[in-house]
């Protein structure tokens, strides 16, 4: 069985030091519990900082600390104190968690921290690819690795990769801040599955990469130059037995057993069965939202002051990063904040804010959950917030209301809660009112379908889930490259053609022989290509034709020192190579006058855009202009272009960012086959890469072999993936 291996910026446990001694301490936290159940079932390993500087260990210290990680299948990748503060606190904290939280103003563009970034990231990646075979898959966590699935990938092309992202993913227009924007994508890309919180991150993830690289997305999939990489929507669960079960038997213990925390809220209640408790739980980071909840609250106590006395707010803030600046700056106004609101509103004998700068055990917590009315759950950003789901949860009685901001990702899960936004303090102030009075019938309606959605979808099920869908993804490239060339089948093809006494080549020209350019009067054939198309030409039992949708001036100015044939505008005119141009139908260009004024309209909307004018056609170019907006028009212009040319005998051709009007009845099909008529030809072969060269693999016959370029659906019997693995096999027929 192919093993699954994990790789995360922390390993799945902590390192407990007492003097001389060592021992582990597992994580609680929610990718360590979802993990744990792949990495063991399938027999891989986890690949992770241990969490202690290597500079603080000596060499025996680190032995020791290994020789506990392998017994759980942890291999640790040692990071020195400076490591951490340049890739941990500097590019991962400080640069890519504010910007991917919208928090622009705060991210740190410094140099040596995405120079660190790339040299830790390549030291996860070198770790898990010795830990790795072919056939195995490597599933990679989070922000501070975003780089690692093409580093794996590049080097070992055999081991499956899969990513999730923990955060957001930003609008591309955030993310076109970031120096390293196409770095940090190229690096995604190497994955075979992205995962994502919820849909919005991934269409984001999608529109950054068609601008910035203008590939191809179809579905949910990304066609890069020689791969298909999917990406897809997981939304991420928690251990729901284990809150629902702590929290029914927390509550059925007796009183003497209970934590002070529990005494302490149970006391609260004594006072008045009327009081009421809202609970607030998140680490104290600036996305969270902290400020406002407070602002909100102070608001609530001022619009109902029916409340004052009765309603208390449990803010537990669990102290993080505060080494940063930010981050202190932060809890001093939360600090001021909670000051003002009890001095407001307290008096001796109510406190409205009780405030814990603090971590809680899982036990308290899950009190909490339990005795507290409403959460407030109210982040300015968050990647999805597993709070709410601990909550719901932890509710065994099935009351409890959620106020939930929409910017948290759990929020699509969560129709139920109120949503609010989080900037709207009287919006926030409205909803406590109502969640407070809410008739305890509908608290419970709405608890039971959330219990129902967030039991069902647990952190098992989600790990689940990803791993299925990896394996979708490998099924989907596999059928893909099921039309490949190997080895074997291009040694099968270079028999019959030596065997051969004359044989019709039929190449492509523009994502055949030569890359597309943003300026299409820039590609001109290179030396590598002449060479290649030389030394063809040279045996002459070739017929070597180039079959492209060019005009005739500017393929027999490229091509004027090679006996070559020409066919161009995809199949009105021929030239032989020792023959005058010659055209194949009789075609006409009076429908010009009719045609030109709309694409001309379209040029004036679509910047970046121009006509080509050619003898036969009209071709509207999108390369050059922007993504999104051009692909948009593309889809306009086809259908005012379709309304038109239905009396004209025209035909529209969509090709690779272009779209052209052209004589019906007139493709590269129907040239090629008047091409080999009666000639006499015992081996064909043509390649090409877009949709006008399928009309080609359609017609010509069953034996001749036909070559898609890129990885796309084609009724052409061979793939190759590109426009160098078209000139390496090319150049493996030139030579003799
Ligand atoms: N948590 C904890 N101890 C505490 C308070 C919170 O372990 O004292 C946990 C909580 O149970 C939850 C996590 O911290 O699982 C917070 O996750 P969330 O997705 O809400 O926010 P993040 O901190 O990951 O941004």
């Amino acid at each position: 069985m192919s093993k699954i291996h994990i790789v995360s910026n922390r390993l799945p446990f902590s390192i407990n030091r007492k003097e001389e001694d060592y021992s582990l301490k597992p994580s609680v936290g929610g990718l360590a519990t979802g993990m744990k159940s792949i990495y063991k079932e399938y027999d891989g390993n986890w690949i992770g900082w241990p969490g202690l500087a290597l500079d603080d260990l000596k060499a025996d210290e680190v032995t020791k600390i290994e020789a506990l990680l392998h017994k759980e299948k942890c291999v640790p990748v040692h990071l020195t104190n400076e490591e951490i503060n340049l890739y941990y606190d500097g590019f991962s904290n400080n640069t890519i968690w504010p910007l991917f939280h919208y928090f622009t103003q705060y991210v740190d563009h410094s140099a040596d921290y995405w120079e660190a970034y790339q040299l830790v990231n390549q030291k996860f990646a070198d770790r898990a690819i010795e830990m790795a075979e072919d056939g195995d898959t490597i599933w990679v966590h989070d922000y501070q690795l975003l780089l690692v699935p093409e580093m794996i990938k590049s080097k070992r092309p055999g081991i499956t990769v899969g990513f999730f992202l923990h955060i957001p993913f930003p609008s591309y227009e955030v993310f076109r801040v970031l120096p390293w924007r196409m770095e940090l994508i190229k690096g995604m890309l190497g994955a075979d599955l992205l995962g994502f919180h919820i849909y919005d991150y991934e269409r984001h993830f999608f529109s950054c990469v068609r601008r910035l690289f203008g590939y191809e997305i179809s579905f949910n999939q990304v066609h890069t130059e020689d791969r298909i990489v999917v990406a897809d929507a997981f939304p991420m669960g928690i251990d729901y037995d284990k809150f629902h079960e702590a929290s029914a038997s927390i509550m059925q213990k007796p009183v003497q057993e209970r934590s002070d925390l529990h005494r302490e809220l149970e006391k609260y209640f004594l006072v008045s069965p009327e009081r009421q408790l809202i609970l607030s739980i998140d680490r104290l980071d600036y996305t969270k939202g902290i400020p406002h909840r407070l602002r909100a609250f102070r608001r609530f106590m001022q619009d109902y002051p029916e409340y004052r006395n009765k309603v208390t707010l449990i803010m537990l803030a669990v102290p993080s990063r505060g080494e940063v600046d930010q981050y202190q700056m932060l809890k001093k106004e939360v600090d001021e904040l909670v000051g003002a609101i009890n001095g407001e509103f307290g008096n001796i004998n109510y406190t409205p804010v009780w405030y814990f700068y603090r971590s809680l055990p899982f036990e308290n917590l899950v009190e909490l959950y339990n005795s507290c009315d409403v959460a407030l759950i109210t982040p300015v950003r968050d990647g999805m917030n597993l709070v709410a789901k601990e909550y719901v949860a932890s509710r065994t009685s099935h009351s409890g209301v959620i106020i939930l901001s929409e910017m948290a990702g759990v929020a699509k899960e969560m129709g139920e809660a109120i949503i609010i936004n989080p900037n709207n303090e009287e919006e926030i102030a409205e909803s406590l009112k109502r969640a407070l009075s809410m008739h305890i019938c509908e608290q419970r309606e709405r608890m039971i379908h959330l219990q129902d959605r967030i039991k069902r979808y647990n952190v098992f099920k989600w790990a689940r889930e990803f791993v299925d869908a990896l394996d979708r993804v490998k099924k989907v490239q596999s059928d893909l490259l099921a039309k490949k060339i190997s080895d074997s089948i291009q040694q099968g093809m270079r028999k019959q053609y030596d065997k051969a006494k004359r044989r019709a080549i039929f190449l492509d020209y523009d994502g055949t022989l030569t890359h597309f350019h943003k300026n299409p009067q820039a590609a001109v054939p290179d030396q590598e290509v002449k060479d290649i198309l030389k030394k063809l030409i040279a045996d002459e039992r070739n017929l070597v034709t180039i079959i492209s949708g060019r005009d005739r001036a500017t393929l027999e100015k490229w091509f004027d020192d090679m006996p070559i044939n020409l066919i161009c505008e995809h199949g009105v005119w021929l030239k032989k190579y020792d023959h005058d141009w010659e055209m194949l139908t009789a075609v006409k260009n009076d429908w010009m006058p009719f045609i030109l004024p709309v694409l001309e309209s379209f040029v004036d909307r679509t910047p970046g855009s121009f006509i080509e004018r050619k003898n036969y056609s009209l071709v509207w170019h999108y390369r050059k202009a922007e993504t999104e907006l051009s692909e948009i028009r593309a889809k306009e212009i086809k259908e005012e272009l379709t309304g038109l040319v239905g009396n004209l005998n025209l035909e529209i051709m969509e090709g690779s960012k272009v779209i052209e009007v052209k004589n019906g009845g007139i493709n590269k099909g129907i040239a090629a086959l008047q091409f080999i008529k009666n000639n006499g030809f015992d081996f064909i072969m043509a390649i090409g890469d877009d949709w006008t060269d399928e009309y080609m693999f359609r017609e010509l016959p069953k034996s001749a072999v036909t070559i898609k370029v890129g990885i796309k659906n084609t009724s052409a019997e061979y793939n190759l993936e590109s426009v160098n693995a078209v000139r390496r096999f090319l150049a493996s027929f030139a030579d003799e």
